[in-house]
C-alpha cells in the first residue's frame, strides 16, 4: 500500500450486509447541537476531514437536533462521493418524549421521503428503528420492518437496523423477525471502559450474520475530562468514579477520552465504533488514536496503544466497582 493508503483508517466488514465500514465511525448528533452549539461550517470540515481521513461511516437520525444533524450532514455530503459513502440514519423517533415515537408504517415511511430530501441522496445506506425499546416491540416486528423492507424493495434503502439501549430488546427482535429483515443492530454505551456487556450478545448476533455498530464508546461524554452533559441519564456512583477515573488518567499524562476510544476500537467483533464528532481537531484526535490503538500510525494520546498499558489497567480497576452499571430506557420488555 502507498503511505496514503496506509495513513487511512482500517475497515471491517459489517455482517451480511456486503458493506466494509471504516473502524471509526462519524456520530452526526453533535451536528445537531446534542452536546453544545456548533458552527455549521465547522461542523461542515469535520465530515470532510473525517471522510478525508478514511471515515466512510456516517451516523444521523431526524432526531438529533430536531432535524438539524440530517440537515447539516446532508449540506457536508453534496461535496462528497456519494459511492464511497455508508449512509446511516434513522426512524421513528422524533423528540425526547416517550409520545414522540411513531414506528407505523406510514409514519416511517414517510419518514424516510423526509430524510432523503435533508440528506439530499437517492437512497440511505442504512435505515435503523431508532430506540426501539421505547415503541411497542411486536410493531416494529410486525409493521415497521415489513415497510422498511418494502422501501428496500424499492431501492431507496439498502440495508435495515435496529438502536436501543437495552440488549434484550435486540434478541426479542431478532428472535421474532422474519430472517434477513434485520441487517445491522447499532448498541450503544454497552462496550466501553465501564461496561462490556455487548460481548455476551456477539454469538447470537453472529450467528445470525448481523453487523454490529457499538456507538458511544466514551459513554456519551462521561469517559472525556469534561465530563458528560447535564442530561446524562448515568447514576450519581457511575458519574463520580468515572469522574475519578478521568482526574487519575489525566494525573498520570494520559486522557481517558483516548484510552476509551483505543479499547472499544480494539474490540474486533465490533465492525465500527461511533463517536460524536464536531470539530476537526476532535477528529483528528480520534483518528490518530485509532491508528494508535490498531497499531497502524501514530497516535496522540501518549500510550503504546495496546490493552496492557499500564494507565488503562488502573483505570479499569478504578472502573471495576461500577462496571456494567446501566440505567432504565424505555419500556418495559414485553
Ligand atoms: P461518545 O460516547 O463518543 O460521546 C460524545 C461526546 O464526547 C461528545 O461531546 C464529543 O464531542 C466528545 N468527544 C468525542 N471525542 C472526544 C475526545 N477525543 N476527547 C474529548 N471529548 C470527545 O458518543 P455519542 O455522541 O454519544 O455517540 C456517537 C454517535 O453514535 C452519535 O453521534 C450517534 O450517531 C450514535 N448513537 C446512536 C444511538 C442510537 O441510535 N440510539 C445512541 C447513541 C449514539
Amino acid at each position: 500500500a502507498s503511505d496514503a493508503a496506509s495513513s487511512l483508517l482500517p475497515r471491517r466488514p459489517l455482517g451480511n450486509t456486503g458493506l466494509e465500514v471504516s473502524v471509526l465511525g462519524f456520530g452526526a448528533s453533535p451536528l445537531g447541537g446534542a452536546f453544545g452549539d456548533v458552527d455549521e461550517s465547522v461542523a461542515i470540515s469535520s465530515v470532510h476531514r473525517a471522510f478525508a481521513r478514511g471515515v466512510n461511516l456516517f451516523d444521523t437520525s431526524p432526531y438529533y437536533g430536531l432535524t438539524k444533524s440530517e440537515t447539516v450532514l446532508g449540506r457536508a455530503l453534496r461535496d462528497l462521493p456519494r459511492s464511497q459513502l455508508v449512509l446511516s440514519t434513522k426512524v421513528g423517533r422524533y423528540g425526547a418524549d416517550p409520545r414522540d415515537f411513531d414506528f407505523s408504517a406510514a409514519r416511517v415511511t414517510r419518514s424516510v421521503a423526509e430524510s432523503l430530501e435533508r440528506l439530499q441522496v437517492p437512497y440511505i445506506d442504512i435505515i435503523q428503528c431508532h430506540d426501539i425499546e421505547f415503541g411497542d416491540l411486536d410493531q416494529i416486528v410486525n409493521e415497521t420492518l415489513p415497510a422498511l423492507a418494502q422501501l428496500r424493495n424499492q431501492g431507496l434503502v439498502r440495508h435495515v437496523g435496529i438502536t436501543g439501549l437495552p440488549l434484550e430488546a435486540f434478541h426479542y427482535v431478532l428472535d421474532r423477525a422474519e430472517p434477513g429483515s434485520v441487517d445491522v443492530v447499532l448498541s450503544y454505551c454497552h462496550y466501553c471502559l465501564n461496561d462490556t456487556t455487548l460481548l455476551g450478545s456477539v454469538p447470537y448476533l453472529r450467528s445470525r450474520g448481523v453487523g454490529l455498530i457499538n456507538a458511544s464508546p466514551l459513554s456519551m461524554g462521561l469517559l472525556t475530562r469534561g465530563g458528560p452533559p447535564d442530561w446524562h441519564p448515568a447514576p450519581p456512583g457511575l458519574r463520580e468514579a468515572a469522574a475519578r477515573a478521568a482526574a487519575h488518567a489525566a494525573a498520570r499524562g494520559r486522557d481517558i477520552a483516548a484510552l476509551g476510544l483505543g479499547f472499544a476500537l480494539r474490540q474486533p467483533d465490533v465492525s465500527s465504533t461511533l463517536v460524536g464528532m464536531a470539530s476537526p481537531e476532535v477528529v483528528d484526535a480520534n483518528v490518530d488514536t485509532a491508528m494508535r490503538a490498531l497499531g497502524t500510525g501514530a497516535g496522540g494520546d501518549g500510550s503504546d496503544g495496546s490493552d496492557d498499558d499500564e494507565v488503562l489497567g488502573e483505570v479499569l480497576r478504578m472502573l471495576e466497582p461500577v462496571k456494567d452499571t446501566t440505567w432504565p430506557s424505555g419500556r418495559p420488555l414485553p
